[in-house]
């Protein structure tokens, strides 16, 4: 019969299981239990990095006050889509406010992020 094989990659435990569910939940407990605080580095460092790729809504903000939604969908499009809900948010409340060149723009964004979205690609 065939097992499914994976090794600790922190202290080289050697797990067999019969299915590729089972290998990945006893692997995920054992790293919990035996490496807690590596798993935690771990996570963090990778919420570190997707941070840094993910423009903040000001950056956003910024490129559509200057009155264009090229700039604005460029940093729009580098944005995960909870990020982009926060703008959209942000951006509904004030648009009232906005100088015309800034509302146009960000109608722009939106626009084009919409048909983005709609075929499923960034
Ligand atoms: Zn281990």
């Amino acid at each position: 019969m065939k097992l499914f094989t994976s090794q600790c990659s922190q202290c080289g435990q050697v797990f067999r299981r019969r299915t590729r569910a089972e290998l990945l939940s006893a692997m995920r407990k054992h790293l919990w239990k035996a490496h807690r605080s590596w798993m935690i580095a771990r996570i963090k460092a990778g919420r570190k990095e997707a941070e840094a790729g993910n423009p903040s809504v000001q950056d956003l903000v910024q490129a559509i006050q200057k009155g264009s939604a090229r700039a604005g969908l460029a940093v729009a499009k580098q944005m995960t889509e909870s990020r982009y809900r926060q703008v959209k948010t942000v951006m509904d409340a004030i648009s009232p406010l906005l100088p015309l060149k800034a509302a146009l723009a960000w109608e722009g964004v939106e626009a084009a992020h919409d048909i983005y979205a709609k075929i499923g690609r960034k």
